[in-house]
């Protein structure tokens, strides 16, 4: 009784105070005021459980709980809560160096908030580099449509949902999109070729001296988790280089094992010249994101004017405390087999859900490590995507039944038709098998 009446007393101060992201001021009943975390789990202040199948916002990869996760941020707290990294301190030193480990080498990390701001950075230095190396005219980027990068001014005008962007224009300037890939729809592209070939024809038709960059997820992922043919990424590096642009990798999602891998563009046998990362840095227990840049990148800021420095400072970028945490976090990755459970469970998910195929509705299941996209259309000829309450049905009812799921995709373009999975990296047997029965 007590509960239920603290429980209502939150609602409604949240429904007064708190303004949502993504909403309005219309009320909503549907809110979640969420109150407790453990494991995979989450407990609202009604005392509901719910396993989380989104990780949050596709980012507590390491579960909820993880009290040594509060202990490493708690030390670092009491040792040293701040230094800017216009300085240094201990904790980014020794998480750039794991990164860069992690990464494969040779990379220079640049600390920030989110990921929409690792995004912007890496679009600054981008410009700047070619600058540096006296090739002034290079200012364009080139991202795909579905794709989504962000929130800020730049990030937005990289993301292509256009949904996202309207009521917000003029955005930022010089970005330029190209269809994504997408084996579901677009079947017949097997190599992947005539997909990078748009990109290809874009900067040449753009005049290749004006482009600076190509920005990209491995997998699209909130634009519905659409899979690019397996030789899409290595082709678009391969045009790249040809081409002067630098290729920057968008790991927020991807990054931190939810491919199965490290990071998602290890899964296409590519090195990106700037990778970018947030949310699985630090399983989101603290905010953190980073911008990796290959040490040629790096080397080109050098010089005896004061514009030749990259000229960005953010107050809070680099935290110590999130970077001791982020650390404890790679820790916990690696001492769990977290990134290789992620591949394994990512494939039992396939296979599992290889049933549903025959139902009418479902028109695809698709997906690597814990990222999995079930398409449901109103016909598997025709591919017409199902209709939206229908789709918000599913979703209620795996959340009665106490699992929480995702929709994705991209209203504009008419597919906000993809059910979604990236539960914790970290779940148990007993809680894939949940799921599993849940969705089935
Ligand atoms: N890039 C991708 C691929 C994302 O999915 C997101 C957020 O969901 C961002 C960038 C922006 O990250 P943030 O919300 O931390 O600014």
């Amino acid at each position: 009784m007590q509960v239920e009446k603290q429980g209502q007393d939150y609602k409604t101060k949240d429904g007064k105070y708190v303004w949502h992201h993504m909403k309005g001021a219309e009320p909503n009943p549907g809110t979640m005021v969420i109150q407790k975390g453990q494991g995979a789990w989450i407990t609202d202040v009604d005392g509901n459980r719910y396993l989380d199948g989104m990780s949050g916002l596709w980012c507590v990869n390491v579960g909820y709980g993880r009290t040594e996760l509060a202990e490493a941020a708690y030390e670092q707290l009491k040792e040293l809560p701040y230094a800017p990294l216009t300085n240094s301190h201990i904790p980014a030193i020794k998480l750039a160096e794991k990164l860069n480990d992690w990464l494969g080498g040779d990379y220079v990390i640049f600390f920030s908030n989110s990921g929409s701001e690792a995004n912007e950075i890496a679009f600054k230095i981008a410009r700047q580099y070619h600058q540096q190396k006296g090739d002034h005219g290079r200012y364009k980027f080139i991202s795909r449509y579905r794709g989504y990068h962000g929130n800020t001014m730049g990030a937005l005008a990289a993301t292509g949902q256009a949904q996202r962007k309207y009521k917000y224009e003029p955005l930022a300037s010089g970005f330029l999109h190209v269809s994504p890939p997408d084996s579901y729809r677009n079947s017949e592209d097997e190599s992947g070729e005539k997909s990078a070939a748009e990109i290809e024809r874009t900067i040449t038709w753009e005049l290749s001296e004006t482009v600076a960059a190509v920005i990209m997820e491995p997998i699209i992922t909130g634009g519905g988790i659409l899979m690019p043919p397996e030789g899409y990424m290595k082709r678009v590096a391969e045009i790249c280089e040809k081409n002067g642009v630098l290729l920057i990798s968008d790991e927020v999602i991807c990054g931190f094992g939810r491919t199965g891998k490290k990071f998602g563009f290890m899964n296409y046998d590519v090195k990106p010249d700037i990778v970018t990362m947030a949310k699985g840095i630090t399983s989101a227990y603290l905010p953190l994101s980073a911008t990796a840049v290959k040490r040629e990148i790096y080397e080109a800021y050098v010089g005896s004017d004061d514009y030749d420095r990259l000229r960005h400072v953010n107050t809070f970028g680099g935290n110590p405390a999130s970077c001791a945490l982020a650390l404890k976090n790679m820790e916990i990755y690696e001492d769990e087999k977290l990134i290789e459970r992620s591949k394994e469970l990512g494939l039992r998910f396939l296979q599992e859900f290889e049933e549903i195929k025959s139902h009418p509705n479902v028109g695809d299941v698709r997906g690597k490590g814990l990222l999995v996209g079930i398409e449901l259309v109103e016909d598997k000829q025709t591919k017409k995507p199902i209709e939206l309450s229908k789709i918000n049905k599913a979703i209620a009812s795996c959340k009665e039944k106490g699992l929480i799921i995702g929709k994705n995709g991209d209203t504009v373009a008419g597919f906000n038709n993809i059910l979604t999975l990236a539960p914790p990296l970290s779940i148990t047997d007993e809680d894939f098998s949940f799921i599993v029965t849940t969705v089935k």
